[in-house]
């Protein structure tokens, strides 16, 4: 078998204009970078305004192990499978992190045959968003430090600064860190910090935003930190507004690649599914709805995280219409929820299949709370057995559920013939209806409550008392019609890693509650939230490499 990235290497891709031409765009509307990659231009957007939409399918798993189920896998070779068939399909995704990408999990343009490419380009630098979402955030940084050091007009507490400097890589030795050393001329010394690119509001404000005003108001409102007496201060306070937008007029614009078999592929933002929203840009959403008659996209983690945000969060703010869903499930993830430890995950083993089961049909009964079809993409490993694959699909069907075995990643298109045959069959057969799961009226607890008992399953929420403080306020300050954003581990159902399958019995702790006012939600966090990932003892980056000639070994 060839690695991703030789598979990638060795597809012979089209030139992009001809991929634009595929969905109706022409060369005036692209920004081109290189003959490979291009954006869309504001302007083009616009004009689509008039096109009908296509059908919104969402992609989202179980809750996964820490190599990932394959739901970017499943999604671009769906997309494949549905252009073989005939029909107008298009993806629209989130572009990687260079964090990641060194680290553990290698790239994330999808894998096997069924892949985006340029695979190497939209793993390492791209079109460059998120370095300009760096320089964006980091702007904000130093216009906040000058104005401390400046005579601190504002009256901003030091020790309430909220707003961190970024960098797009995993480096837990700038977690905890000191600026302003060296004296009266270098700044205020304060305790700082870094988190990764993508934990930054500046990408949960870019992937939201219709448009570059929407963008730009949105960028007023973030807060950066508060005064002696407990006020908020906004990248608006610190006249940063114009500047932060500026710097992010490219990276607004969501960028056009191709899977293997030269189908359209958005490649747009990228913020975390836990501390933020953890979904592809809206304009690239908006886009692949507008110009095809199928619009796939997918959500971070679990559906109990990714999809409960793009269905609560993400359509509810832009007026989107989704009308199925996909839940990716794996014979090996399902042996981890049943308790085969990761190590034994490649033996045959059906009585912990059937004992991990639970999970993912609580992911089924789940979407069915915001009344939509779903179809099961059982997303086949080589180390599957058929026993194991057929008590998977069986059991499915027991449960009443629409399921399809999925070989994209061994055969591309044609190894999800099948799973797009029974996605356009719910799609003309079981109506959808979609609304969210929870009203903004409702108070700030009651919202939590009712993620945690319907989607999680919990019996209740466990409020700390800086958690009970926060909610006063921000109900005070009239913030408490925003959506919920709960950050937590991803690889439960619960707030508790540990806790596989479909547990119960359990109440979640939420710690803290913070402001996204950008973004537009209120991140209520259980446990210790990681926003600046560390390197693993061998990071994935040991094994990178280029030759003379520019070939690329190594990055998967
Ligand atoms: P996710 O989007 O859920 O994080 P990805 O689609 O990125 O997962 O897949 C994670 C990794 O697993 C990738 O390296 C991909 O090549 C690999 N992978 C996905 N599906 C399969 C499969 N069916 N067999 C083998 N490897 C797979
Ligand atoms: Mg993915």
């Amino acid at each position: 078998m060839l690695t991703d990235v030789e598979i990638a290497q060795s597809a012979k891709m089209k030139p992009i204009v001809e991929i634009a031409q595929k969905v109706g765009l022409d060369e005036d509307d692209l920004e081109l970078y290189g003959k490979y990659k291009a954006k869309i231009s504001l302007e083009a957007i616009k004009k689509l305004d008039q096109n009908e939409d296509g059908k919104l399918i969402l992609v989202t798993a179980i809750n996964p192990t820490p190599a990932g189920e394959g739901k970017t896998t499943t999604m671009i070779g769906l997309s494949q499978a549905l252009n073989k068939l005939g029909k107008k399909s298009v993806v629209a995704m989130r572009e990687p992190s260079l964090g990641p990408c060194f680290g553990i999990k290698g790239g994330a343009a999808g894998g096997g045959y069924a892949q985006v490419v340029p695979m190497e380009d939209i793993n390492l630098h791209f079109t460059g968003d998120i370095h300009a979402i760096t320089a964006a955030n980091n702007l904000i940084a130093a216009m906040l430090d000058n104005s401390i050091h400046q005579g601190n007009p504002l009256n901003i507490d030091v020790r309430q600064i909220v707003w961190k400097r970024v960098v797009d890589l995993n480096d837990r030795a700038l977690r905890h860190t000191v600026c302003g050393l060296g004296g009266k001329v270098n700044g205020v010394p304060r305790e700082d910090g870094f988190d990764i690119t993508v934990a930054s509001e500046v990408m949960a404000i870019l992937c939201l935003a219709t448009s570059l005003e929407d963008l730009k108001q949105r960028a007023a409102k973030m807060i950066v930190a508060y005064t002696y007496d407990g006020k908020p201060v906004t990248v608006d306070d610190i006249e940063a507004t114009g500047a932060v937008t500026l710097l992010l007029k490219d990276a607004i614009k969501p960028n056009l690649v191709q899977t293997l078999d030269h189908t359209p592929v958005f490649v747009h933002g990228g913020p975390f599914a836990n501390i933020a929203h953890g979904c592809n840009s809206v304009m690239a959403t908006q886009l692949a709805v507008k110009l095809g008659d199928y619009a796939i996209t997918e959500a971070g983690f679990g559906a109990d995280l990714g999809a409960e945000k793009f269905l609560d969060i993400k359509c509810r703010q832009a007026n989107l219409n989704p009308e199925a869903v996909v839940i990716v499930a794996t014979v090996r993830a399902l042996k981890m929820h049943g308790g085969v430890a990761k190590k034994d995950l490649g033996n045959e083993n059906l009585e912990a299949l059937k004992a991990g089961l639970g999970n993912l049909e609580k992911h089924i009964e789940n979407i069915a709370k915001f009344d939509l079809p779903c179809v099961v993409a059982i997303n086949a490993f080589p180390t599957d057995t058929e026993a194991e694959l057929q008590l998977l699909n069986e059991c499915c069907k027991k449960l009443g559920v629409e399921v399809a075995i999925s070989k994209v990643w061994e055969k591309g298109a044609d190894g999800g013939i099948e799973l797009a045959e029974k996605l356009l069959n719910i799609l003309e057969t079981k109506g959808a209806n979609y609304h969210p799961l929870y009203d903004l009226d409702l108070p700030i607890e009651t919202k939590i409550e009712t993620i945690v008992k319907e989607i999680y399953g919990g019996d209740g929420v466990e409020f700390t008392k800086k958690a009970k403080n926060k909610i006063k306020k921000y109900t005070e300050q009239g913030l408490s019609q925003l959506p919920i954003c709960v950050a937590k581990t991803q690889y439960s159902l619960s707030d508790q890693a540990s806790l596989l399958g479909r547990p119960t019995g359990f109440t979640v702790k939420i710690n803290d509650i913070i402001p996204s006012a950008g973004a537009g939600f209120l991140v209520a966090i259980s446990g210790d939230i990681m926003r600046m990932p560390g390197l693993p003892k061998r990071p994935a980056a040991v094994n990178m490499d280029i030759d003379e000639d520019g070939k690329i070994i190594g990055l998967f």
